[in-house]
């Protein structure tokens, strides 16, 4: 490489680092991005995208079976993995590239090796082609995560996988274990689930997805089961037996009871660990708290000129606050004034069938805050566009400050619902109150009117239930 000193040098491209890297390029500064893996990260080669490509070709597998309810014929509905994880695949390489072109579009220097921290203002870069070192002013670490393994339970690629081989299954599983049911089990489980296979999604938390508000939770589990999921709650896998070529014996402790269930695949989905070893973090000065770089709220990382974003500074590990704090530090960087993130206006999404999405502070969470709550609760049965489209199942829930009218968190279940939250997001971004939005009208007929209305309920002015 002939020009080794930059503004600013991004380890990792996944949507942390490159979203930063092309901020500050677009900012005027000199940057690099370097990437051991794939240009997109986690989010698009391994997480986000290629998840969602899966979870499409199931949900078209799960419509055509209701051909009939729509007045269409359609024979013998099937499926071939292969392909379906072949357009997967495609998608994802799509995404990639297309990240590439951004690079080449913002002149930013795409490094492909790995890198560490080599003293301050150096990062030492591994290509296939030696080793080198770059000087920097500034220098983000967006090294992201990877998946937790629980001692015993860990992935061998065949009989017990990762999200990785759950993305690329070397076979199509007929009984499927499901360790973990937050966003990533979930969705592996209804993707699975809807192709067929015989699931059980095992929790160690009284509840599925623990994150998501209670009312929620209850009744994406029974929508689940409805489609035969198998949901233990309380529950703890504590052991794995193994036999080649034949399945998983695993023993599983409920109420006090060690029960053996026979599956023929097992997909381990029990968090995520951050990338922070081998980065010279330590020897930098910077603070680590387990696997995650402790930051302040501008993603600081104590040690001058040095930040760390996205996944390897904590939760919430979604894509979204990566990208965001990527632009908030490029600008901090530019010697722009950027706002903080504010964690509890971040938007979580889960894409099982049906959908699920929440923003802001859950009841019971408004209430342990001291809250004195107003909630409000509309059923898709309501709606008419939900009826229209064939969706009728779902729940929109809204809990409010009493006192002030301040929107304080949002929860949804059901079809379109990862679309529809980014509305509470910009209420809550804007601070608007009850009056605010109920105020708004919101255009007929449309999925988004139910949103109306659970603001509605909450003060006892719903119209449609
Ligand atoms: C199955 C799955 C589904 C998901 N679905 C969603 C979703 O629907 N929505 C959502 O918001 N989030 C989702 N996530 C989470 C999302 O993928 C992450 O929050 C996001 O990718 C974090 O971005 P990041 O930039 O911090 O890290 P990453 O995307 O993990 O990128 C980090 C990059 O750094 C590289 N790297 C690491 N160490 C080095 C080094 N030493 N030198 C050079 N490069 C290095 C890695 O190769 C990687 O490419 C999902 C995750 C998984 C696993």
């Amino acid at each position: 490489m002939s020009d080794t000193s930059f503004d600013l040098v991004v380890i990792g491209a996944g949507p942390g680092g490159y979203v930063a890297a092309i901020r500050a390029a677009q900012l005027g500064l000199k940057v690099a991005c370097v990437e051991r893996e794939n240009l997109g990260g986690i989010c698009l080669n391994w997480g986000c995208i290629p998840t969602k490509a899966l979870l499409r070709s199931a949900e078209v597998f799960h419509t055509m079976h209701r051909a009939k309810e729509f007045g269409l014929s359609v024979e013998k509905p099937g499926f071939d993995l292969d392909a379906i994880v072949k357009r997967s695949r495609g998608v994802a390489a799509q995404m990639n590239g297309g990240i590439k072109a951004l690079f080449k579009k913002n002149k930013v220097t795409s490094i492909m090796g790995e890198a560490k921290l080599a003293g301050k203002g150096k990062v030492e870069v591994k290509t296939g082609k030696g080793t080198e070192t770059l000087t920097a002013k500034n220098i983000i670490v967006a090294t992201g995560a990877r998946a937790r393994e629980l001692p015993g339970l860990e992935a061998d690629g065949d009989l017990v996988w990762t999200y990785r081989h759950a993305l690329m299954p070397v076979r199509m599983p007929k009984k499927l274990l499901v360790i973990g049911s937050g966003a990533i089990g979930i969705e592996f489980a209804s993707f699975y689930n809807t192709l067929g296979a015989d699931t059980t999604v095992v929790e160690v938390m009284d509840r599925v997805l623990p994150v998501e508000d209670k009312d929620i939770s209850a009744f994406a589990k029974k929508q689940f089961e409805k489609q035969g999921m198998k949901i233990l709650q309380k529950a703890m896998v504590k052991q794995l037996d193994r036999t080649l070529g034949k399945g998983v014996v695993a023993h599983i402790e409920m109420g006090g009871k060690t029960e053996k269930m026979e599956f023929d695949t097992v997909i381990s989905a029990v968090g995520i660990v951050g990338n922070v070893e081998g980065l010279g973090l330590e020897e930098a000065g910077v603070k680590i708290d387990r696997t995650h770089v402790i930051t302040d709220e501008y993603c600081r990382t104590g040690v001058e000129g040095l930040y760390a974003i996205g996944d390897i500074a904590g939760a919430p590990w979604l894509a979204h606050k990566a990208s965001h704090e990527g632009v908030m530090v490029a600008e901090l960087i530019a010697g722009k004034h950027p706002h903080p993130i504010k964690p509890n206006s971040i938007a979580g999404c889960t894409y099982c069938h049906p959908q699920v999405a929440s923003v802001g502070l859950s009841e019971d969470k408004a209430k342990e805050a001291g809250y004195e709550v107003k909630v409000g609760k509309f059923p898709f049965i309501g709606n008419g566009k939900a009826v229209a489209m064939g969706e009728a199942e779902g729940l929109v829930k809204t809990v409010f400050d009493a006192k002030t009218g301040e929107l304080l968190g949002a929860h949804m279940v059901g079809a379109e619902v990862t679309e529809m939250i980014q509305g509470y997001v910009i209420a809550r971004q804007l601070e608007t109150t009850e009056e605010d939005l109920m105020e708004t009208v919101f255009p007929h007929p449309t999925m988004s009117e139910m949103m109306h209305e659970a603001v509605l309920a909450a003060y006892g002015r719903a119209l449609h239930i």
